[in-house]
């Protein structure tokens, strides 16, 4: 395993177990920030060193790195939910040179205390294990969350920057 230690800011979230079973049945435990955080704000730092043992398969619990594999934070942030109107994002910063990288979360917009951290799944997620549909009312809601590639290009242009999708995302889906 060569993801190093995470820089976990746990003292800032929250993990919230569902009190009641919610539509079906199904228990959504949410990820909630215990303090206000501002947009720009690093919550989570992971570095990763190339050629990690990422998961060459995705599933429901990991994250696409890129073209490298899939990676699972094993930590908090496992319960991010997603949203059409995510408050945070992840981002992806590889050094070419020595390959290092670190896996971020970043805050988008002003996040109120017990507010939810959620993100954009198709931010990083090309195509998904499981595709859901979102209920999640923003005006940005694509309804069916099956990943980038099935989002109207047109789309992910114009909402890019709510949805926090990455570049090596957007630069696929443009087939660049
Ligand atoms: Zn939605």
């Amino acid at each position: 395993m060569t993801i190093r230690t995470p820089i976990v800011y746990s003292d800032i979230v929250e993990i919230v177990e569902p009190e009641n079973n919610g539509e079906g049945g199904i228990k959504v435990a949410t990820l909630r920030s215990k303090i206000a955080l501002e947009p720009g704000q690093l919550i989570l730092k992971t570095p990763l060193t190339y050629p990690a043992p990422l998961y060459p398969t995705r599933d429901f619990t990991t994250v696409q790195i890129e073209d490298k594999g899939h990676m699972k934070f094993e930590n908090e942030f496992e319960y991010m939910n997603h949203s059409c109107a995510p408050t945070a994002a992840l981002t992806i910063d590889v050094d070419p040179e020595s390959g290092a990288a670190n896996v971020n979360i970043k805050v988008l917009k002003p996040i109120a205390p017990g507010q939810d951290i959620t993100f954009f799944y198709p931010s990083t997620e090309l195509e998904m294990d499981e595709p859901f549909d979102c209920w999640c009312g923003a005006p940005t809601c694509i309804k069916h969350v099956s990943g980038a590639r099935a989002i109207p290009l047109a789309d992910l242009e114009a909402n890019h920057e709510v949805w926090g999708i990455t570049d090596y995302t957007l630069k696929q889906c443009r087939g660049e």
